[in-house]
């Protein structure tokens, strides 16, 4: 919190949560007029750990707290603020870009941008699977009979809501916001792009392994050696015949 002297915050270098000391603190006046003022409030930070620096500026104004409606930056970026995009073995090219250009646009602070790129991706989730609906509330409720998840289907309606505000109105959702938004369209991902795929590597080991079995029936020496144990070596050696050796 940038009034106390101490403060939790990440560290880039530990990678975690540490304890930081304020070391230096200057306030300025960015604007100034009769009835407004903007102010940019610079604190130099020194992480506890490993006496790692990181300069915060809080930029905030007479209406807003220079706490919580504050924008805060942080140079370096903090890392953990990033994220990072996950790979989905089935997801379709045009969905795969899509998402990753959503997290982009996070990662570079275009929060309009990634919320209207995660709506557009939802909206083609539905479309890949067939989902129908006049529109995008039908098609999340006619999400349901394929998802046993009933969460997901609540909180795909609230990300719905920023979609919407965001498209609609250009106001940004907070990055905390689309950061959770996010993780819910991963779940949706996840679902439909890669446990169906994990499922079906599955079932084809299992028949794999079965087509072996059969194999090593048929052969009653091969399926003998197989029930003694681990084959240390693998095959047996045949010794050559006497008359080659010299
Ligand atoms: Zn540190």
């Amino acid at each position: 919190m940038p009034g106390s002297k101490n403060d939790k915050l990440y560290c880039n270098s530990c990678k975690r949560v540490t304890n930081h000391e304020e070391k230096f603190r200057n306030k300025e006046t960015c604007f100034e007029s009769e009835e407004f003022h903007e102010y940019l409030l610079n604190i130099l930070w020194m992480c506890m750990g490993c006496g790692e620096f990181v300069l915060q500026r809080v930029f905030y104004n007479d209406e807003t707290s220079c706490d919580e409606e504050a924008d805060i930056r942080y140079f370096p970026k903090l890392a953990h603020s990033e994220l990072t995009p996950k790979t989905y073995s089935k997801l379709k090219p045009k969905l795969a870009t899509l998402y990753n250009e959503a997290i982009t646009c996070y990662n570079k602070g275009a929060l309009i941008l990634c919320a209207a790129g995660l709506r557009a991706l939802l909206e083609g989730i539905c479309s890949d699977k067939r989902v129908q609906g006049a529109n995008l509330k039908k098609k999340i409720n006619n999400l349901q009979s394929s998802l046993p998840n009933k969460n997901i289907i609540r909180n795909l309606h609230h990300f719905r809501f920023m979609g919407n505000e965001a498209v609609h109105e250009l106001a940004a959702p907070k990055p905390t916001e689309l950061a959770l938004a996010t993780s819910v369209i991963e779940d949706l991902l996840n679902f439909f792009y890669e446990l169906d795929y994990k499922a079906s590597q599955l079932h084809e080991m299992r028949r794999a392994n079965k087509k072996r079995f059969k194999v090593l029936a048929k052969s009653p020496n091969s399926l003998q050696r197989w029930a003694d144990g681990p084959v240390q070596g693998a095959e047996p050696v045949e010794e050559p015949p006497k008359s080659e050796t010299v």
